[in-house]
């Protein structure tokens, strides 16, 4: 661990209105009290804390936007450097995670099914399974982890985890359908006629964004969330351009420098990536190159084809009279730029959008006006007693923003299934 983490605790001021909880962390991580159980050698307790808040703590200490979130908003990061929350919470979680007693109600006779074991989806299962529920979960892919395993990089979040967040589950008794996709054969009323009382759905954002321009069918173009998901068979060549600059683009182009490629390069339409800063920093020391100002045409074999952006000096003027924030300067395509940038392979990494297979299957479930799955407040959808979050309710969204929402989620499942509520979802 390259922080010290003893040290790191010391130097917690235990704010009484803590700014790193309040302000900083979405799913409220009672962080000085983390910071003191550990002071006092009460590990376990502490990690048994971080648990109960968040059920994925040791992947959202790893994963996490931590420079915009309870680090970012440190009191000790006014003047200097703010505590490195994060390594806190991962050692604690990770030491004490196979030891954390985990202690489900009786079982209570009612089953509930899960599609989809991303990070929504484990949530759910985990806290109804703890509240003596028969849980079922139902994944597409061979093992859990949905985003984490199949999206996130190795480097970034070991695969091991995941591995022992399905050994907790099926100690909690939680099962396990791999390989199985509902929507298919057998969808959503054949799960309600077998008894299961309610149904999540979390399913996740896997259908790639596209940039819609010619050539993107070619056989040297790739999708960021495709290519993430095996890596190893794609054979992407020396020279590969990224278009897009999120956090996905950056997975993308480290992965590409782990798997040989010598030159990668990312194209970036504005001034700045939307990466966080952590992962820009470790995309730049491991090699990747940015290209600003950049605006995608085409696609050719040889390569991408780009226009050159230019500050809009009349749209900053209006902006400007209109008193609005020109913090970003606006930018317009330079006309007769056109120039092919050569590379063998061009990856696109510009976001996801949900897959809609349960979506034509089940004809009475409603999108949104995005084409996402629609919820009511409570997280139900247009189905009485299926609920649904994550990504496919809000497209391609942060691991703890999934988690918040499917632990509200979750307690409204439970009301339902207990008759607290009846299905009178309006959406
Ligand atoms: Fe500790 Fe920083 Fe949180 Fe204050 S804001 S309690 S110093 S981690």
């Amino acid at each position: 661990m390259s922080v010290h983490v003893i040290d790191e605790a010391n130097r917690c001021l235990q704010c009484p209105n803590p700014r790193c909880r309040e302000n900083g962390c979405p799913i409220h991580t009672n962080i000085p009290e983390m910071i003191r159980l550990f002071k006092e050698n009460r590990m376990l307790e502490a990690a048994q804390m971080l648990f109960e808040n968040n059920p994925l703590s040791m992947v959202c200490s790893l994963v996490c936007n931590h420079e915009n979130q309870c680090e970012g908003n440190c009191v000790r990061g006014i003047k200097g450097e703010p505590i490195h929350i994060s390594s806190i919470e991962n050692y604690i979680s990770d030491s004490c995670f196979e030891r954390l007693e985990l202690k489900p109600a009786p079982a209570n006779g009612m089953k509930a099914a899960v599609i989809g074991a991303g990070p929504a989806g484990i949530t759910i299962a985990i806290i109804l399974a703890l509240k003596g529920y028969s849980i079922t979960v139902f994944e597409t892919h061979d093992k859990i982890g949905g985003i984490l395993r199949y999206g996130i990089p190795e480097f970034r979040l070991p695969k091991s985890i995941l591995d022992r967040y399905c050994k907790k589950m099926r100690e909690l008794g939680i099962k396990f359908r791999p390989n199985f996709a509902i929507g298919g054969s057998t969808g959503i009323q054949d799960l309600l006629n077998d008894g299961y009382k309610s149904v999540f759905i979390g399913t996740g954002a896997w259908k790639p964004r596209k940039l819609g321009v010619p050539g993107e069918t070619f056989g040297n173009v790739f999708y960021a969330i495709n290519y993430l998901n095996n890596p190893d068979v794609y054979e992407l060549g020396d020279k590969v351009a990224i278009i897009g600059a999120g956090n996905a683009a950056m997975d993308v182009a480290r992965t590409a420098i782990r798997h040989g490629a010598k030159e990668v390069v990312v194209y970036v339409r504005g001034d700045e990536v939307s990466a966080s800063k952590a992962e820009f920093e470790y995309a730049k020391v491991d090699g990747v190159k940015f290209e600003y100002r950049k605006a995608i045409v085409r696609i050719e074999d040889e390569g991408p084809v780009f226009c050159d952006m230019v500050p809009d000096e009349e749209k900053l003027a209006q902006l400007e009279a209109e008193g609005a924030d020109t913090q970003k300067t606006p930018l317009k395509v330079l006309a007769d730029t056109e120039h092919l940038i050569p590379a063998d392979s061009i990856m696109i990494a510009i976001s996801q959008v949900p897959q809609d297979r349960i979506v034509t299957h089940e004809k009475e479930l409603k999108l949104n006006e995005k084409g996402n799955l629609a919820t009511d407040s409570k997280g139900e959808t247009s189905l009485p007693g299926v609920f649904a979050s994550g990504d496919v309710v809000t497209g391609a969204k942060t691991v703890v923003a999934a988690v918040a929402v499917s632990k509200q989620i979750a307690e409204d499942m439970d009301r339902y299934m207990m008759g607290q509520r009846g299905g009178s979802n309006v959406i």
